[in-house]
């Protein structure tokens, strides 16, 4: 049984802030190990409950948070950027299942830290003509290559979108959100022990079956003008709107490669204090 773990930060234990995520800051040295802290109970859960092969793929920023020091030594962890399944590299690596640590509501909703990609370029994106999260995304990533989504971690509001793109995930929220940048918090000592014991039921749903390929389509809005007519050169994307592009693939792997590419292009073009 090979589990994957897809790794973000915002979700993480205590993290509330722009400054705990921010790669280099104090606060992000201190909640690294916090995050560290959340992905070992999860490999923890995963090994009681069966897993053999744990992978932890680091799917926030730089993509450089965990401590492999601390890291529990029955799982491997991809490391760093540039990859072309990004958060979900590895999906396609005979994975029975993964887990969405971390995770975070999508642009333009409530949530800690909500925001899909870019922190704030990006006011919306929708998946099929449904508002998506980096979960929602994800999990049709995962279906595609036939693998469940066995446990979904971040706070409250993360749970209850899981609930509705993978109702079958276990869910645990560390934290109970108040604001973007505001949460009743969860101390480790109790969200590590949800956290192992969600991740050992977890692995009653694991299992890998047939995926299935199918065209997609997926919109984005931006925040400015500019953003989506430097994304609309992309080739395969056009603009939809004022500030909205819209593109189809031919599966989700390739959408996402294309939503990627799109992100990349709008992050480059964003102008100082008018965005
Ligand atoms: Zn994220």
């Amino acid at each position: 049984m090979r589990i994957m773990i897809s790794a973000d930060m915002e979700g993480a234990t205590g993290v509330t802030y722009t400054q705990d995520v921010i790669p280099g800051t104090e606060q992000w040295q201190r909640f690294r190990r916090l995050f560290t802290g959340d992905v070992n109970a999860a490999i923890a859960g995963l090994v009681a409950g069966g897993a053999t092969d744990v992978l932890v793929n680091e799917a926030h920023s730089s993509q450089r948070n965990l401590l492999l020091e601390d890291l529990d030594d029955r799982a491997k962890m991809l490391t760093g950027r540039h990859k072309p399944l990004s958060m979900m590299q590895g999906i396609d690596s005979g994975v029975d299942g993964v887990v969405f640590l971390g995770y975070h509501t999508g642009a333009g909703v409530d949530g800690v830290l909500a925001h899909t990609y870019l922190e704030n370029s990006i006011t919306g994106v929708w998946l099929d003509g449904v508002h998506a999260s980096e979960g929602r995304l994800n999990a049709a990533v995962a279906a595609e290559h036939g693998v469940p989504v066995l446990l979904v971690t971040g706070d409250d509001l993360t749970c209850a979108d899981a609930d509705d793109y993978a109702p079958d995930a276990g869910k645990v929220a560390v934290k109970e959100c108040v604001s973007r940048y505001a949460a009743i918090c969860t101390p480790p000592a109790r969200t590590v022990a949800e956290i192992k014991q969600a991740a050992k039921a977890g692995m009653g749903k694991a299992g890998r079956v047939d995926g299935a390929v199918a065209p997609h389509r997926i919109e984005v809005e931006f925040d400015a003008t500019h953003l989506a007519h430097a994304a609309a050169v992309v080739p395969t994307v056009e603009l939809v709107g004022t500030r909205r592009v819209g593109f189809d693939a031919v599966s989700m792997t390739e959408a996402m490669k294309a939503f990627k590419v799109v992100t990349a292009i709008a992050a480059g073009a964003v102008e100082g204090i008018y965005g």
